[in-house]
């Protein structure tokens, strides 16, 4: 097998069920896109910079394991088909998917300025000026995901990533969205060691809303 590519609406979504980009099945995912180097690693997603063959453009791509999904991957049509509709200026965008056998790739706009995370470390703290433009975007940001009907749930300084090097750069939300589909435990087990950013009623596994979203950018303002 040459690792044919067919492409073809995926196997979860129904006939005109979804607007827009459909899941495309990939064989091999490499026959598509030149995998470059290694973003960011997770204990079932690895997030990868690589090179989209036909058109040179450079992309992140969000590999994650079906396994981590525990069959849950029907219920993430919709999910996914809201996704798609996500255009915001300081939302990383999902410009398609890809499944395999074993995987979902998520294809993401790349973004280059590294997390807000290694910017505080770098700075020490922000002026109340510079943290105030910061979490105004962010809320901008997280009031349009609102109304749309998504909770992040995991809003932290590793998840806000900077659109450029540049000292004024825009901030991005990435890594949402699919977090509610994984299990509670991931949630749990990656705030451990790390300072609390995820809301009491997430870490106890209790039904939770938009609210938790507002916990969390309380705490990155704070740690700004
Ligand atoms: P995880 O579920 O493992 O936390 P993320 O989506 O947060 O996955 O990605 C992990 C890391 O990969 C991020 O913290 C960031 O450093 C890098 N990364 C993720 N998305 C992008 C992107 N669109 N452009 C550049 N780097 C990214
Ligand atoms: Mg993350």
């Amino acid at each position: 097998m040459s690792g044919a590519l067919a492409v073809a609406g995926g196997q979860w979504a129904m006939p005109g069920a979804v607007e827009g980009p459909r899941w495309k099945q990939a064989e091999d995912i490499r026959d598509i896109y030149d995998f470059r180097d290694v973003l960011g690693t997770g204990a079932f997603s690895e997030v990868i910079l690589a090179e989209d063959k036909r058109t040179q453009k450079l992309v992140a791509i969000k590999c994650i394991a079906k396994k981590a999904l525990e069959g849950k991957e029907g219920s993430m049509e919709n999910e996914i088909a809201v996704l798609h509709k996500i255009k915001h200026p300081n939302i990383v965008a999902l410009d398609d998917i890809y499944e395999s056998g074993g995987h979902l790739y998520l294809i993401m706009q790349l973004v280059s300025g590294g997390e807000l995370f290694d910017r505080i470390v770098e700075k020490g703290f922000y002026t109340e000026r510079d943290a105030s433009r910061l979490i105004f975007q962010v809320l901008d940001a997280v009031k349009y995901l609102h109304d749309l009907g998504i909770v992040h749930r995991d809003l932290k300084p590793e998840n806000l990533l900077y659109y450029s090097l540049d000292e004024d750069s825009k901030i991005m939300i990435s890594d949402f969205g699919l977090s509610k589909m994984e299990d509670p435990g991931s949630v749990l087990s990656t705030a451990c060691g790390t300072p609390g950013y995820v809301a009491p009623e997430v870490l106890a596994q209790k039904p939770y809303s938009k609210a938790v979203d507002c916990w969390s950018i309380g705490v990155i303002a704070y740690i700004l």
